[in-house]
């Protein structure tokens, strides 16, 4: 994995403005990962993908993240600081590193049941077809279709969808993140699903939004390019900032 530059991770956030949390995800890892074309990053299992935008938020803006959330029960704002690195899931073939087997067929044997269920684990490019369903269920639905082939469409029992889910997250268990919040108001503890693609979205965006902020002070200042003052290094721009405003 490389670290982008200013000026690439600037030209990744212009660029998905209009997408999906899932389309983001897919332009922060091409960004990043060289070792891998999109075909590739498409056939991702989640939780590999996952495990990759950790990486790269590491590289980006360090170990330790904010979380934000609205307390479910009394709406005050809750924080939590996560380490990245306690957010790695070990998995079953190593961190990061896609290969074969990650895209196969795997088998799943549901007591009660004679016929074992087929499955493959779900990706990017099914996170990208269920964009087009109109709600949760039609979603889930259409998951199960493409994870699951061999029934044709015809609907898994609830015991089924069950074991699936958890055979799913067994074998790929970094998408399968809650993180742990408590409410300073009223103490109610809840566990939201944690979004690696979105979360370091809305970083980078937040990033993009102080750098160009940045770039317009020194531009007035020095009349220097905007070409010019991204390339410079984070440490130098910050002491032009700090002559800027004394
Ligand atoms: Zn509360």
């Amino acid at each position: 994995m490389h670290t982008p530059s200013a000026s690439e991770l600037l030209q990744t956030w212009e660029r998905g403005a209009e997408s999906s949390a899932a389309a983001r995800g897919l332009r922060l890892l091409d960004t990043s990962c060289e070792d891998l074309d999109m075909a590739s990053l498409l056939a991702l299992p989640l939780g590999r993908r996952d495990a990759l935008l950790l990486d790269l938020r590491k590289r980006l803006f360090g170990r330790w993240m904010h979380g934000v959330a609205c307390c479910p029960a009394c709406g005050a704002t809750a924080e939590v600081d996560l380490d990245v690195d306690s957010l790695r899931q070990e998995d079953q073939a190593g961190a990061g590193t896609p290969d074969a087997d990650d895209i196969s067929i795997r088998v799943l044997h549901v007591s009660g049941h004679d016929e074992p269920i087929r499955f493959r684990l779900p990706d990017s490019r099914d996170l990208l077809a269920m964009q087009a369903s109109e709600d949760a269920a039609g979603a889930r639905r259409l998951l199960l279709q493409r994870c699951v082939p061999d029934t044709g469409g015809a609907p898994l029992t609830d015991d089924m969808q069950f074991a699936l889910a958890r055979a799913m997250a067994d074998a790929d268990p970094q998408t399968d993140l809650a993180l742990a919040f408590t409410c300073p108001d009223c103490r109610n503890q809840w566990e939201p699903m944690f979004d690696m693609a979105r979360f370091l979205w809305q970083e980078l965006h937040a990033w993009a939004l102080r750098l160009l902020r940045d770039v317009d002070t020194l531009a007035r200042s020095y009349h220097w390019s905007e070409a010019d003052i991204l390339a410079m290094s984070p440490r130098r721009r910050q002491a032009y900032l700090e002559q800027c405003v004394s």
